[in-house]
């Protein structure tokens, strides 16, 4: 993308869901440090481009420090996160900590290094984050990476659990927060491409792609193909939790429940699951009918009218 004014109308779009996502889950408050961190791949450097946007802007005072962890991975080009750093303005702090060795050394070749990886390198982000005074630290996980997680946890894990926009650590000592919750990573791929930042490669510590991880990003991927607006409808879903139609008696009271217990969304036993027309969906699941070759009427589940006759042609 080169043409300018896309550019800035995309920059601007990113800029208000950056803000809403702010604002809807307060994820930044006067006086807040907040650590940035940045990998070198397309969703930091988009992360951070927004954050300073919105630092300008905002009625409130924040401070921002963006951060990088040199892994030592071999063939990371350190000079180029400094450089672009500098260039920009922003206050840095980048750290260099041999992550890699250790992994190499304790993960036997072949096997997904990833999970160890990711916990030293969250161990020297929070204590980071400490040494700079930050009270948050900002990730650039957009919201495919949130819905992926949600259904790794679903398919592999059973659990009903995604990435939060927001959580407290496990030392209750800093929030994350995630403020590309609301950017599809379409968006954020076209705006790092027209913005031309110096990418650095994701795969120099040569370890294999989540297989798991990979298998989601495809099924999602050809679901949206096939039908647009999947990942967003997922998205939607889980802001939009309904404990009572769920099976977990620890986040509703099953057990307890009588004809006095008031029910979110009500009965809804014999009723088909709801289809929004903003969904994409052209044709809503329940009984279907055929009338004809041509036709086919859809009857919910538990309203069929008796007196249709399937031989009658629909007008
Ligand atoms: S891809 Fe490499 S650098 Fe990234 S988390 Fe996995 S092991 Fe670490």
């Amino acid at each position: 993308m080169d043409d300018s004014k896309t550019l800035q109308k995309l920059r601007k779009y990113l800029e208000g869901r950056v803000g809403k996502a702010i604002i809807d889950y307060n994820m930044i408050e006067d006086g807040d440090t907040v650590l940035v961190c940045i990998s070198g791949g397309k969703d930091s450097y988009t992360l951070l481009t927004m954050l300073l946007a919105l630092q300008r802007r905002a009625p409130i005072r924040f401070q921002l420090i963006a951060m990088n962890l040199d892994q030592k991975q071999p063939g990371f080009p350190a000079d180029v996160l400094p450089r672009y750093l500098a260039e920009l303005g922003v206050e840095f702090r980048i750290v260099e900590a041999d992550t890699y060795s250790i992994v190499r050394k304790k993960i036997p070749e072949g096997k997904t290094t990833c999970s160890l990886c990711s916990r030293l390198r969250r161990g020297i982000i929070y204590r980071t984050a400490k040494e700079l005074g930050a009270n948050k630290i900002a990730l650039g996980h957009h919201r495919d990476d949130m819905v992926h997680t949600l259904f790794l946890n679903l398919l592999f894990g059973g659990k009903l659990k995604a990435m939060p926009p927001k959580l407290v650590t496990d030392d209750k000592a800093h929030v994350v927060i995630r403020p590309l919750a609301y950017c599809s990573e379409k968006d954020i791929s076209r705006f790092a491409r027209g913005m031309k930042f110096p990418i650095i490669p994701c795969n120099l510590c040569g370890s294999q792609a989540n297989l798991q991880r990979q298998k989601i990003r495809e099924m999602m991927e050809d679901w949206d193909h096939r039908y647009p607006g999947r990942t967003e409808s997922v998205f939607t879903a889980m802001q939009n939790i309904v404990p009572s139609h769920l099976a977990d008696n620890s986040r509703f009271d099953f057990r307890g429940l009588t004809l006095a217990t008031p029910v979110d969304e009500g009965d809804i036993a014999f009723d088909p699951p709801e289809i929004s027309a903003s969904s994409g969906g052209s044709v809503p699941i329940g009984l279907q009918v055929p009338i004809s070759n041509d036709n086919v009427i859809v009857e919910p589940l538990g309203r069929v009218n008796s007196t249709v006759r399937p031989s009658q042609p629909m007008r």
